[in-house]
């Protein structure tokens, strides 16, 4: 599996900028690309958890999820891990300080996997000339 150069940056700058807060969303891929990420209407987040109403979630496909740890531990947490098991096969955890090395993938089981970050065209960006 891989994952987007941009969405990855875009990943750590949206879990960086909601610090000390918990970000939390959901991932959307293109084939075997990671390309989107989808923030959950209704999230809250306090220090400690970020809450997704996932039956809030838009009728859309999703292929795992995504949450900050502002503490900078990567291990999964025990709730973290029961939200792997329902939804998906791709957990990113990012922890502080969100620099290109402080993220992991996980599967369903907890177990780490290996995302290329790889370079994807973005067929629906509009260059603004
Ligand atoms: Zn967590």
């Amino acid at each position: 599996m891989n994952i987007a150069r941009d969405t990855l940056l875009f990943i750590l700058e949206v879990c960086k900028s909601s610090a000390p807060l918990e970000f939390a969303g959901m991932l959307q891929a293109d084939g075997d690309v990671i390309t989107e990420v989808v923030i959950v209407p209704g999230t809250s987040s306090t220090g400690e958890s970020a809450v997704m109403q996932l039956f809030m979630l838009p009728n859309i496909h999703t292929i795992g999820t995504v949450h900050s740890h502002p503490s900078g531990n990567l291990r999964p947490s025990n709730t973290d891990l029961e939200l792997f098991m329902k939804k998906g096969s791709y957990h990113i955890i990012a922890g502080a300080p969100y620099d290109t090395s402080s993220w992991t993938c996980y599967n369903r089981k907890g177990n780490t996997v290996e995302l290329e970050v790889v370079d994807y065209d973005f067929k629906d960006e509009i260059d603004l000339l």
